[in-house]
């Protein structure tokens, strides 16, 4: 067996050539594309079989394995010695024994790439809340913010979190200290007799761009729950997904103050974009999926549980080829891995 196949298997190994070769398709049990050797632009000559780690072409007659290939298009001009040195640093069984960990059982999280289902995915478009919804969300949040910065406990708490002042006053993040409702048209929605309703609590707002436009609320409640989640979201909020930091690195999880931990941590390097998607059901709009086609590398940290699981194999490696699953060493998501004593800066950097 060929290294490639020895350290990848064959899904990684297919993964990886449907990475390095331009515009491949899953026909059967090979990878079709243009013959990176010749050229041309037919997908019917070159093939790679993954499951021998051999490639070959039909028209010129190249034929290879992956680290050759690999050789060819990632590392041009550097001999065969080089090249699977390359190689080897990034694919191969990393020395250290705590990294080694981590990517054995990032190997054994490898599965299949189902090519033969085919899998489209049509983003839709972004959807922003009512103007007048926006301005009372933003008057909202500066308040809270001001309530925040006087609430000590509630800063004990974040700080318990891992998130400093410093950190929830940029992120605006904010307190409200008692039960409010308003009629539902006075923040221009529709809806007649409906209401919106503003629990006590942690208020968490998720801006687009630079804080100009709230998308969301949603408020951490506190104590006994007698009706609702947790995480209360305000009604009339958009569905859009929380973005923090513009690094070409993203990073996927699922809760908003996960997000602003991590961002926190990692803001004075920007390398990276932290995006909480508010549950993992909930997919990319255009814009979002423009960005995200774009990253370099997408990790993705959703909750360590069948359905972070599940959305993970049915939407996120399929629709991003570069997406990675990169769970938390311990518990069930940033937040109480955090509580759990994991330095979160090394799992960010071992990515
Ligand atoms: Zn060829």
């Amino acid at each position: 067996m060929g290294k490639a196949l020895e350290w990848l298997g064959s899904a990684g190994c297919e993964s990886l050539a449907g990475q390095i070769l331009h515009d491949a398709r899953r026909k059967g049990k090979r990878l079709w594309a243009p013959c990176p050797f010749h050229g041309g632009a037919s997908h019917t000559a070159f093939h790679y079989e993954a499951d021998k780690d051999i490639f070959y072409c039909h028209k010129c007659g190249a034929t290879g394995d992956l680290i050759e290939l690999y050789a060819c298009l990632r590392c041009p001009g550097q001999d065969r010695g080089e090249s699977f040195k390359a190689f080897a640093k990034e694919y191969g069984p990393p020395p250290d024994p705590e990294k080694l960990r981590q990517w054995q059982k990032r190997r054994q999280g490898q599965r299949d790439l189902s090519f033969e289902k085919k899998f489209s995915f049509t983003p839709a478009a972004p959807v922003f809340p009512h103007l007048e919804w926006q301005s009372r969300a933003a008057g909202f949040a500066g308040h809270s913010r001001d309530r925040l910065m006087k609430n000590t406990d509630a800063l004990a708490w974040l700080a318990g979190r891992g998130i400093s002042l410093d950190v929830a006053e940029r992120c605006c993040l904010g307190w409200n200290d008692k039960f409010k409702s308003f009629p539902a048209k006075a923040w221009g929605l529709p809806e007649a007799d409906a209401k919106i309703y503003l629990s006590p609590g942690l208020v968490i707002p998720v801006f687009q761009g630079a804080r100009a436009q709230p998308l969301k609320i949603k408020i951490r409640r506190f104590g006994k729950i007698e009706k609702g989640p947790r995480y209360y979201l305000v009604k009339g909020s958009s569905t859009g997904m929380a973005v923090y930091g513009r690094g070409p690195k993203v990073m996927i999880v699922e809760g908003e103050l996960d997000c602003v931990l991590l961002w926190g941590l990692a803001e004075k390097r920007r390398d990276w974009t932290f995006i909480a998607t508010g549950g993992c059901s909930f997919r990319p709009d255009s814009e979002l999926h423009a960005r995200l086609s774009k990253a370099s590398a997408i990790a993705v940290s959703f909750d360590n549980d069948e359905a972070g699981r599940k959305s993970f194999e049915e939407f996120w490696r399929k629709a991003y080829p570069q997406a990675r699953p990169w769970p938390v060493p311990f518990g069930k998501d940033p937040g109480e891995a955090f509580q759990g004593g994991v330095d979160l800066s090394v799992w960010l950097d071992s990515f």
